[in-house]
This record gives C-alpha cells, sequence and structure tokens, in this order.
C-alpha cells in the first residue's frame, strides 16, 4: 500500500547517524520520517559505552554547535567525565565521557519523539523506489510505500551483516538484531561500489565476578566536564569509577594457541578491520614484543552489573576467550555474560558521494554513518547531521552546504571520504585535521553555530545563549585591552609574585595574560570585575590571547589556500591533454574529477608540481 501522508525526508536507520539526520530535517522544517527496524534500538550503541575521546570529542561539539543531540545525550547519560590530553595543547584537548547505556539511549529517545515534524515508524526498508536515475521513496517488508524528494540510508553494520564468534558464523546486523538483507541486495544493483569492512567488539562481564582490588582505580576529572555547550554538571547522573589491569604472557600464549580457530587468521573473514582499534588477537601478532596490553574496565551503566573490558575485542571461539579473560588479573573468575565477536558489512566507497553526502548514481539518495566505511558513533552522528541537513535543503529546493576542512572536523571527515575514499574503517583523529588550531573542541559553537543557525538548524534556545556567550567574550576581550596596571600599586603587588620580572610599566591586563607565567584568572579581577563568571567565556578568552600568534598565522594560510578551494574544476576538464602531467596522475584525476583545485591537492599522489600546472592549463582554458 501507499502511505497517505507524503514526507520531504525519510530517513532508514535509527542508529547515531540516522537519529542526528533525522532531527536535523525536522529542525530545518522538513516533514520527516525515522523509519528504523525497532523503536527501543535508538540511539543504540553497538559497541563500547563512550562518547568522545581524542578528534571526536570534536565531532561532537560541531553537532551540538549545530543543534544536534549527541552532546545533550551524553550530559544525561554520562557516568564518568575526563578531558583527555589535559596539559597539551587546546588543539588536542578532548572530552570524553563514559555513559550509562540505559540513560543516554533514553535522552535520544525522548529528544526524538519531542521533535516537531518528525515521525518514528517501526519497519524494515526492504526496498527504494527509484524513478530514472532519481530516489522516490522507500518500500518497508510489509510492502509500505513511503514516498519523498529525500532519502538517507544510515543502515550501519547491517547491511549483508555476518556475524562472527571462532569459526562459527551467522546472518546479523549486531548481536541480537536481524541483518538486513533486501536492501542490500537491492542496493547492490545500483550502480554503486560496494565492498566488505569488519568490526569487533569484546565479551561483557559480570562486575560480581571481578575482584577490583588488584586493578587500578580510574576517577573523572574534577571540576566534571560537560560535553554540550548548553550542558550543566547538574544534569549528569551519579559519577561512578572505572578501573584499569593488563593482559599478561599466559593471556598471549592462550591466543596465539587459538588463533587457528579465529576467523580473522583462518581465513574466513574478508573485511578489513579497524587498524586503529584492532581485536586482542590482532594486538598479540602484529605487536609480538609487547609482554602486556591495558584493559580498561568501564561499567556498562548505573542500574546493570554488565562491564565493558575495553581493549580486548575479539572474534576467537568461546572457549579461548574464557580462558583469555581467566587469565587477565582481576578477571579470574569474571563470568561471561555476553561473547565478544566480529561482524563483516557491507559499505559502500564514499568516492561515489558529494560533499553534501548525496550519492552521485542517484539523485535525492544521501548515505551517512557507517555505510561508508566510517568506525564511531561520532563520526557516524556528524554525517548523519549533514546528510540531514542536505537532504532538507534539497526537498526545499536549497542550494546543498558543508563545511569546509578549516571551518570543522566535519569538513574535514567529508572531504577525507569523498576524496581519497577508504579502504579500512576510517576513524577521526586531530591529525587528519591540518588547520588543528582554528578546530578546537572548545570553539565549535564560535565556528558553526552562526552557520547552523542561517539553516534553521540552531533554536531560539540555543541562539540566545551562544549570542550572549559571543558577545561576553567580546566585551572581556575589550575590557582586558583596556584596563591598566601600574607599576608600584597594589595591583601591581599583587601580580608580581607571578612574575620572572616585576612589573617596570604599565601593563593592559591582555599583555599580562599573554606572558606564559600568567593564566586568565591571575589578572583577570585585578582590577575590576570580568564581564562574566561563565568558565566558557573565561576559557575562550585565555585561549584567544595566548594563541593569537599561531592562530593569526593559521589564519593566514587558510586565507592562501582558500583561494584554490575556490577555484573550480570543470566537469569536463581533459586531464588526458595536460602534457606534464605523470599517466598515474591523469588517471587519478580523470578517475575521480575533483571539484576543486584543493580537492585535487589531497588526492595521494597529486605533486604541488602538477597542481601547478593544472592552474596553467585553467588560465589558458579562460
Ligand atoms: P548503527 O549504529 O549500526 O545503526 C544502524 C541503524 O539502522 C540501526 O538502528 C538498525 O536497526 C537500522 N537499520 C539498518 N538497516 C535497516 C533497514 N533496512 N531498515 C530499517 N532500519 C535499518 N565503533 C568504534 O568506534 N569502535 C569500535 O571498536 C567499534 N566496534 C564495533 C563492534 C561491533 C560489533 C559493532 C556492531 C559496531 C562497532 N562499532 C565500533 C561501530 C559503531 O557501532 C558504529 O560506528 C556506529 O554505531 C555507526 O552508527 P550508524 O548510525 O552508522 O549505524
Amino acid at each position: 500500500m501507499d502511505f497517505p501522508e507524503r514526507f520531504d525526508v525519510i530517513v532508514v536507520g535509527g542508529g547515531h547517524a540516522g537519529t542526528e539526520a533525522a532531527l536535523a530535517a525536522a529542525r530545518m522544517g522538513s516533514k520527516t520520517l525515522l523509519l528504523t527496524h525497532n523503536v527501543e534500538t535508538l540511539g543504540q550503541m553497538s559497541c563500547n559505552p563512550a562518547i568522545g575521546g581524542i578528534g571526536k570529542s570534536h565531532l561532537v561539539k560541531e553537532v551540538d554547535a549545530l543543534g544536534g543531540a549527541m552532546a545533550v545525550a551524553t550530559d544525561l547519560g554520562g557516568i564518568q567525565f575526563r578531558v583527555l590530553n589535559s596539559r597539551k595543547g587546546p588543539a588536542v584537548r578532548a572530552t570524553r565521557a563514559q555513559a550509562d547505556r540505559q540513560l543516554y539511549k533514553a535522552a535520544i529517545r525522548s529528544i526524538l519523539e519531542n521533535q516537531e515534524n518528525l515521525q518514528i515508524f517501526q519497519q524494515s526498508a526492504d526496498d527504494l523506489i527509484v524513478n530514472g536515475e532519481t530516489v522516490e521513496g522507500v518500500v518497508t517488508n510489509m510492502g509500505v510505500r513511503f514516498f519523498a524528494p529525500s532519502v538517507v540510508l544510515t543502515t550501519g553494520t547491517f547491511l549483508g551483516g555476518v556475524i562472527h564468534i571462532g569459526l562459527d558464523n551467522h546472518p546479523g546486523g549486531r548481536a541480537g538484531d536481524a541483518p538486513s538483507i533486501a536492501l542490500a541486495k537491492r542496493l547492490r544493483e545500483l550502480p554503486f561500489r560496494v565492498d566488505r569492512l569488519k568490526t569487533g567488539t569484546p565479551a561483557r562481564i559480570d562486575r560480581r565476578t571481578v575482584d577490583f582490588s588488584v586493578m587500578t582505580e580510574q576517577w573523572g576529572d574534577t571540576p566534571t566536564p560537560v560535553m554540550s555547550y548548553l550542558g550543566s554538571v547538574d544534569q549528569h547522573p551519579q559519577q561512578i569509577c572505572c578501573y584499569s589491569t593488563y593482559t599478561n604472557e599466559k593471556t598471549h600464549d592462550i591466543i596465539r594457541g587459538g588463533l587457528d580457530r579465529s576467523p580473522m587468521y583462518a581465513g574466513v573473514i574478508e573485511g578489513v578491520g579497524p587498524r586503529y582499534c584492532p581485536s586482542i588477537e590482532d594486538k598479540v601478532v602484529r605487536f609480538a614484543d609487547r609482554d602486556q596490553h591495558q584493559v580498561f574496565v568501564e561499567p556498562e551503566g548505573l542500574t546493570t552489573n554488565e562491564l565493558y573490558p575495553n581493549g580486548i575485542s575479539t572474534s576467537l571461539p568461546f572457549d579461548v576467550q574464557i580462558q583469555m579473560i581467566h587469565s587477565i588479573k582481576g578477571f579470574e573468575n569474571a563470568h561471561i555474560v555476553r561473547p565478544g565477536y566480529a561482524i563483516e558489512y557491507d559499505y559502500f566507497n564514499p568516492q561515489d558521494l558529494k560533499a553534501s553526502l548525496e550519492t552521485k548514481h542517484i539523485n535525492g539518495l544521501f548515505f551517512a554513518g557507517q555505510i561508508n566505511g566510517t568506525t564511531g558513533y561520532e563520526e557516524a552522528a556528524a554525517q548523519g547531521l549533514l546528510a540531514g541537513a542536505n537532504a532538507s535543503l534539497r526537498a526545499q529546493q536549497k542550494e546543498a552546504w558543508s563545511p569546509r576542512r578549516d571551518q570543522a572536523y566535519i569538513g574535514v571527515l567529508v572531504d577525507d571520504l569523498i576524496t581519497l575514499g577508504t579502504k579500512e574503517p576510517y576513524r577521526m583523529f586531530t591529525s587528519r585535521a591540518e588547520y588543528r588550531l582554528v578546530l578546537r573542541e572548545d570553539n565549535a559553537d564560535l565556528r558553526l553555530t552562526e552557520e547552523g543557525r542561517k539553516l534553521g538548524l540552531v533554536d531560539d534556545h540555543r541562539w540566545a545563549v551562544f549570542s550572549e556567550k559571543r558577545e561576553n567574550i567580546e566585551k572581556e576581550n575589550q575590557r582586558l585591552a583596556s584596563t591598566w596596571v601600574l607599576p608600584d600599586t597594589p595591583e601591581a603587588d599583587r601580580i608580581n609574585p607571578k612574575l620572572k620580572n616585576p612589573l617596570s610599566r604599565e601593563y593592559s591586563l591582555m599583555d599580562l595574560v599573554k606572558r606564559p607565567e600568567v593564566t586568565y584568572s591571575d589578572a583577570a579581577d585585578l582590577k575590576g570585575e570580568p564581564v562574566t563568571d561563565d568558565p566558557q567565556v573565561a576559557e575562550q578568552v585565555e585561549i584567544q590571547i595566548k594563541y593569537e600568534g599561531y592562530i593569526a598565522r593559521q589564519q593566514e594560510e587558510i586565507e592562501r589556500l582558500r583561494k584554490n578551494e575556490n577555484t573550480k574544476l570543470p566537469d569536463d576538464f581533459d586531464y588526458e591533454g595536460i602534457s606534464g602531467l605523470s599517466n598515474e596522475i591523469k588517471a587519478k584525476l580523470q578517475a575521480l574529477r575533483p571539484a576543486t583545485l584543493a580537492q585535487a591537492s589531497r588526492i595521494s599522489g597529486v605533486t604541488p608540481a602538477a597542481i601547478s600546472l593544472l592552474l596553467v592549463y585553467l588560465k589558458k582554458r579562460d
């Protein structure tokens, strides 16, 4: 049957990409349908119950700056918060939260259920309605036909999913969930390049059977960080302790003894796994000289006894998993609640996508999340938000939007994917961004909220809070620049003990903060009161002042390179006809057809000399 209502946007999949996609489209005023297998698994974390971390928290904060749900839900569900790299520079600082799986899921579901313009429907999407080269809707397993001009697929690890434990395997989307077979088959009929990837998860353990007394405690930070720009510590539930322990030589012997029955090493799994999140058997083989590997023991929530042993993801046979876990200090009597497993699934070459995440082959069809070859909740959420926004823009017949690499990690993520593609699960790192000092997690709102407001992604409340913060930063900077401390005054006497050399002339408060030995809080109330006691304002003012020189230099570089970003390469550009380009470079440019000179420069093997040649030919063409 045809569903009686038409939608502007249909999102398939209620994971991290799908929920952000559906919320973004609905916030922008599009009538949106979120079609997912199971309402109970909306926002479910398939693997470890944690959000954020290095590179990833930058994405979470950008999603938040654009009005998304992930950071808000993390503040409501987070049971331990830390700032990683806190002693390093602000560019690489990263917030990480351990989350209560149930609280997080409940928060996401509540946000979804209360979103205007958004309807949820529980059913499997088994087919796409495609007319020529344009998508028109989806068909569910019950034969219900839903119509919309934009369809976003966020099917995660479910397409053609196969679960492996030792040499046993069976179809599955993740443990306990059926895979998506019919849709996978349908997508393989369309002209996309498809391949297989794999990822894995560790066994879960009953906390009552663990000896914590031999493990190292790890508490969250004080003061407790928050994830969302709108978040507050008062929203956090009870905070808990995590623990750490180590594998040992015995563990490694057990693993080596089981490798002949490992689906990875016996050649049963063809898909490539995540290089930066390897299974314990991969670690033991690849780092054969290491006699131990750290295991973080993380509670899955406040109301469950399940523990997540982070660092020992595995697809070894269950009997080997039991022996391996029992060999680890503190786990000698551990009871396994759920076995570890690996999952293999279809993903699509992201080089077949535009920067809007719309596919190049089927108009109106967008892909976001693990389906594009990425791994991680945060990477999925970021793509989901972007795809949902662009699906909505398309439905409203407006131009697509995508942030640049110098604007957002979302821009880096999407540009890497569509320009370079990926042969292994892609995860975000700060090292992937060339403009790290500008793209900090503390300033994602200053970079993106205004843009989000223009797009319709940011509601009145967030906009009001943001505008006040931005104004206060400005006012505080002005106050510091125009407030002077003279030598031999009570103020000078207060600051002198902090200084290498006592004040010998008048200094503005801003000049004082520029000195490495002085913090913002040392100088802020030397004369008069700060504009506000908001710690976000204080942090921003301090970073802006202390890193002013470096930030300005990076901005100059961005401006220089932006010229290349604006230099478009025509669709019909004849790369074959450019003498001086190597055959390899010609073939790559011909195949990938970069949209701009900057995108061409990021293709591996395309040299600066080749870019200069392209420029010369472009000028000749004009
Ligand atoms: P998912 O979270 O998988 O959500 C997909 C959603 O789509 C589900 O709700 C599903 O029910 C729905 N769906 C699928 N097909 C259909 C259909 N046809 N019709 C309707 N609904 C459909 N990430 C890491 O960063 N590190 C790890 O170590 C790691 N290990 C993992 C281990 C395992 C075993 C699994 C399963 C995942 C692991 N991940 C890991 C990946 C992480 O879970 C994903 O990156 C993230 O969840 C991707 O989000 P997503 O929204 O793309 O997909």
